[in-house]
């Protein structure tokens, strides 16, 4: 079930903000809780020390040892998006004293360690899925993918599509008929025409996002069509995914001109599910809930069954069959890929 999944499950460390937290704003935007401690955005990590940014100024903060205790599981205890309590020393320094509850986290397993989860970024408010139109031709099956991955994680999905030159408007939207049906947001862009790039900028602003996409499908010209030098900059970090640099890269909130931050972090390119149960991949196809309850068996796997709603909604045009193809599909990795019954919940 959803309830169980570990994305978006939040922070261990205990009661909600609300809880503790008398907060006030000063004329700054900075929030002050009652013992002193400011609240603000973890901006930038690098080597141990994180920059956070409390209203208009910015600190560089090092993190507890108690925070990297226990939490074995987990590769990062803090990273880019998470909200933080500092403790200010210095002017421009402080000491991470609370990471508050995540809303999400965009998180993969990490190299080398089956049950090592690496938690890239937290607190996403969308993720800009790239694509482009040709060259190289549209992977449906991946977009499928990446929005399965999207939608365990809690991250509102927005599916861009690139190049749009190399192709025609009819022909994308034939294509995305189906994603606008389910009712995924879809831009077509170009950087050639410079269509939908006022329509992109209108979603990112004010926004923390992030952009997924394979190499060379136009990621790095987008964003610097947005904004002369981010394509540069994110491209200059996203490719550092050489073994063992992990650690020791900086992972960036860049600020956007237009108000908001465009998380980058190495490793960022594609976006796989975590830990994905097989129960759970039904829900994770939004075209598919409203028939899960209609099967006439309760566990129905959606594939074989007699009494199967969600075939027959196939059948009757109301489920796409490309994106059917993808449940079949990602159902039966999930099934291949799930850990024995023993190491589960451990
Ligand atoms: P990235 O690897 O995803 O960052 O992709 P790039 O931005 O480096 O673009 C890859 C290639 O696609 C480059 O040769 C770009 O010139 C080209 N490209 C990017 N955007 C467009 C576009 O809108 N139309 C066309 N025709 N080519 C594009
Ligand atoms: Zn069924």
């Amino acid at each position: 079930m959803v309830e169980s999944v570990e994305i978006g499950a939040g922070q261990a460390n205990g009661r909600k903000k609300d809880d503790c937290l008398s907060e006030q704003n000063d004329r700054r935007g900075i929030k002050l809780s009652e013992n002193g401690l400011l609240e603000g955005l973890v901006v930038r990590s690098q080597s141990g020390f994180y920059t956070v940014r409390v209203g208009e100024q910015t600190l560089v903060c090092t993190l507890p040892g108690r925070f990297k205790q226990g939490r074995r599981t987990e590769k990062n205890p803090l990273v880019i998006g998470d909200q933080v309590l500092v403790r200010p020393a210095n002017g421009q320094e402080g000491a991470i004293e609370r990471i508050l509850p995540r809303r999400n986290e965009l998180a993969r397993a990490a190299a080398g360690g089956v049950d090592l989860k690496h938690v890239l970024a937290a607190n996403l408010d969308l993720v800009i899925l790239g694509f482009a139109l040709h060259e190289p031709d549209l992977n449906l099956p991946r977009l499928d993918r990446f929005l399965l991955a999207a939608e365990q994680a809690e991250i509102p999905p927005v599916i861009v599509i690139t190049k749009l030159d190399l192709g025609s408007t009819e022909e994308a939207e034939r294509i995305m008929r189906p994603y606008r049906d389910i009712g995924y947001p879809v831009v077509l862009t170009s950087v050639r025409s410079g269509v939908g790039l006022t329509a992109i900028r209108d979603i990112l602003a004010g926004k923390i996002s992030t952009i997924i996409g394979s190499s060379g499908v136009g990621k790095s010209s987008l964003l610097n069509a947005l904004q002369p030098g981010l394509g540069l900059r994110f491209a200059e970090i996203s490719a550092a995914t050489g073994k063992g640099r992990h650690t020791t890269t900086v992972a960036d909130l860049l600020p956007l001109d237009f108000g908001g931050y465009l998380a980058d972090t190495p490793g960022l390119r594609e976006l796989a599910p975590w830990d994905l149960d097989p129960e759970e991949v039904p829900l994770l196809f939004p075209e598919m809930r409203p028939y899960l309850d209609a099967c006439r068996f309760a566990h129905c796997t959606h594939v074989h069954e007699p009494g199967c709603a969600v075939r027959r909604a196939l059948e009757e045009g109301l489920i796409d069959p490309g994106r059917y193809r993808s449940y079949v599909r990602i159902r039966s990795e999930s099934i291949r890929d799930a850990e024995p019954p023993g190491r589960r919940g451990g």
